[in-house]
């Protein structure tokens, strides 16, 4: 997914041209992958352009730091309130994707991370849909990897720590290079975890099941969540249970979950057709109040809308 520049790049307190945004080959998060970082979506509202669930992503940036020791020389409300303003100074009123990083800077090498310096970067972009058009409308075909995602005890998966996507690209290089648009990864007891950058949601007998994501090493989605709190609202039953690969091929439904990918029904796993092969009629209902919810079209979760002005 290429990426339209905007002008303006919020860096160690200071906003700066987009070109200049540059950092030293030396950067320690370059080549450790100690950093750690969010994904954010802001949407067009009729009353102007609001940040989904802002507070709850600079909380689990903040977290992620947490795990890893990192001290954020900045507080939540600063992070908050410069996340808004790159939105705003780059005039994306239509809505855009915005990637908070803290990595590692420049002047340390060696795996000891304590005394490196800590650097702060906020970039927001026009962003479509991650995984597409199509896919949000028909679904997507998706694979399970022969790589297993990270058990919790190697790396916190609790976190969103820059250096363990490598395990994510591995799975996604692996599903697309199959011709499949996604890949789906098992918790190393080989129970469903979670996708390359989603959460994964199966429905059964009118029940929404989605793994629990402390046992299966799943991130704590904040479209999950969001999905959730939706989907006991229009009364469906929703469970934290751990499920296992033919539960996909035999569920009624699935789709998956993610503020970039937000919620794309999934066709088909491992070339077995899920239900119909169709968006099914739970998917369908969640996903169309999920994108009503985050354009500020729903009254009761207008809480999760931060507005930029
Ligand atoms: N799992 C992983 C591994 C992810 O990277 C993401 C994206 N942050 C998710 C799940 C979905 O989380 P969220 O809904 O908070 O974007």
């Amino acid at each position: 997914m290429p990426i339209t520049p905007t002008e303006k790049i919020w860096m160690d307190g200071e906003l700066v041209d987009w070109a200049d945004a540059t950092v030293h080959v030396l950067t320690h998060t370059m080549h450790y992958g100690s950093g750690v970082f969010e994904g954010i979506r802001a949407y067009p509202t009729s009353s102007g352009v609001a940040v989904f669930r802002l507070g709850d992503h600079i909380r689990r940036l903040f977290a992620s730091a947490k795990i890893f020791m990192i001290n954020i020389p900045f507080t939540v409300d600063q992070i908050i309130d410069a996340t808004r303003e790159v939105v705003r100074v780059n005039g994306l009123n239509d809505g855009c994707y915005i990637r908070p990083l803290i990595y590692l800077g420049y002047g340390e090498m060696g795996l000891n991370p304590l005394p490196c310096p800590t650097n702060v970067s906020i970039a927001a972009w026009p962003w479509g849909t991650y995984l597409g058009d199509e896919g949000i409308k028909n679904g997507v075909s998706c694979k399970v990897s022969s790589w297993r995602r990270h058990d919790p005890n190697a790396v916190p998966t609790a976190a969103k720590g820059t250096g363990m996507y490598m395990n994510s690209s591995l799975a996604k290089v692996e599903a697309i290079k199959a011709g499949y648009d996604e890949a789906i990864l098992l918790a190393p007891n080989g129970s469903v975890s979670e996708c390359t950058g989603e959460n994964i949601f199966i429905v059964r007998d009118g029940a929404i099941i989605t793994p629990h994501t402390s046992d299966s090493g799943a991130l704590a989605g904040i479209t999950q969540n969001s999905i959730e709190t939706i989907a006991r609202d229009l009364g469906v039953e929703v469970r934290h249970e751990p499920i296992i690969r033919t539960d996909l091929y035999l569920a009624d439904e699935a789709f998956l979950s993610g503020t970039a990918a937000e919620v794309v029904p999934i066709r088909s796993v491992d070339d077995r057709e899920v239900g119909t092969g169709k968006p099914g009629p739970i998917t369908v209902e969640v996903q169309q109040t999920y994108f009503a919810t985050v354009r500020g079209e729903v009254d009761r979760y207008k809480d999760w809308l931060d507005h930029v002005e």
